[in-house]
């Protein structure tokens, strides 16, 4: 039987949807989702394993499965033999210290002798560690925004991304200790033909990730603007040029990166560009 790479990808929670979807973008098509702890794609040869997020790292290094979708929180909170190859730009959050709004936080000598509750013992002792601090380390495994107000601890070391929950809970944020996003990570050792399915879906991964954060833009312009709005449209190799049927003019075609666009808009108006279109771009192979 032809080998299969083995993915792991979170059964329900925060990642699920996001890494399903990334797949199906890279023509993927999984027939189940979630329902079940495994299932296969019809078009490509993987085989999707359905487990808990902070399960996924020991069967990673373990090799039961070959790759993960996982945020890198957990890859650095679990210290397993695994390696990020890709970040993939969702899930963004980070790993913060908070304390009750009334404290008068003057920096992380306020967590001496403190008790703190997390679930990422591992990441919060090397910032205890890091600043000479020493605490208490109270480990629960969920809802741990709580732990102040039911009297459990002083403080807590927890993901945030608005910091809404926080807030609610009478919080507020006093230190980042790690900045986090989804990513791809593999076991150390895949054999070769399994590496080549990676590679082969790295590929794909990059295109669908380069074409999110990519749009095709078009414009026309009178043929005297042409070198100011070159120099404005870098494009993937440069700018497409095309006539218009109206003499002394020029369809402009480019892509440009999403961070940028309002402000590249902008200097292509001043530069004289009408009738500007910006479109998605489906996939993009550089
Ligand atoms: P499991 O129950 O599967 O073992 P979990 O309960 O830790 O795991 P989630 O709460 O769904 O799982 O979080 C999964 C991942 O999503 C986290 O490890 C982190 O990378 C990311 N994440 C967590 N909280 C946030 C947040 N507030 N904003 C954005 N991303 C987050
Ligand atoms: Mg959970």
């Amino acid at each position: 039987m032809p080998q299969k790479l083995k993915i792991a990808v979170q059964k329900s929670g925060r990642l699920t949807e996001e890494s399903l979807k990334l797949l199906k973008e890279c023509g993927i098509s999984i027939e189940n989702g979630g329902d079940q702890l495994k299932a296969a794609a019809r078009n490509f040869p993987v085989e999707i394993l359905y487990l808990r997020n902070s399960d996924i790292p020991q069967y990673v290094e373990d090799g039961v499965a070959d790759i993960a979708i996982l945020g890198e929180n957990v890859v650095i909170e679990k210290r397993k033999n695994i390696k990020v190859v890709e970040r993939i730009g969702f899930s963004k959050c980070r790993l913060s210290m908070a304390v009750p709004k009334a404290v008068n936080y003057e920096g992380p000598a306020f967590f001496s002798g403190k008790k703190i509750a997390t679930s990422y013992p591992n990441s919060l002792s090397d910032f205890l560690r890091a600043n000479n601090i020493e605490a208490e380390i109270h480990e629960i495994s969920g809802s741990v925004e709580i732990a102040p107000n039911i009297g459990l601890a002083d403080a807590i070391c927890d993901l945030v991304s608005t910091g809404s929950t926080l807030f609610s809970n009478g919080l507020k944020e006093v230190e980042i200790i790690l900045k986090s996003e989804a990513c791809l990570v593999s076991g150390k050792n895949l054999a070769p033909e399994i590496q080549e399915i990676l590679d082969n879906l790295l590929f794909r991964i990059r295109a669908v990730l380069a074409s999110r954060n990519n749009r095709y833009i078009l414009l026309n312009a009178p043929n005297e603007r042409i070198p100011d709005i070159i120099a404005v449209l870098p494009g993937m190799k440069s700018p497409t040029i095309m006539p218009l049927g109206e003499e002394g003019w020029s369809s402009i075609h480019s892509v440009i990166g999403e961070t940028d666009f309002w402000a590249i808009i902008d200097q292509l108006k001043a530069c004289g560009a009408q009738g500007i279109l910006v479109m998605p771009i489906e996939k993009m192979v550089i």
